[in-house]
């Protein structure tokens, strides 16, 4: 069980989607982007489900990283 909720896949912002955006906060993501697990979601038969990522002070927040990656903004 994780410790905290992705949101659905079907919520998920374009960006959010490609892997663009923080699947929290929707910041950029550049830099030290951190893998936060597979949001899910059907529309109809289509299954969206989808890989997302994190910033990484979102990440640190979760606990999913120990700390910030060198260079990474803040
Ligand atoms: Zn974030």
């Amino acid at each position: 069980m994780k410790p905290y909720d992705l949101p659905d896949a079907t919520w998920l912002t374009r960006a959010q989607h490609s892997g663009w955006a923080c699947v929290f906060c929707r910041a950029p993501l550049s830099k030290g982007a951190v893998k936060a697990g597979r949001a899910e979601g059907m529309i109809g038969a289509h299954d969206m489900s989808i890989d997302v990522y994190a910033c990484p002070s979102c990440a640190l927040q979760l606990g999913l990283i120990e700390r910030l990656p060198e260079g990474a903004p803040r």
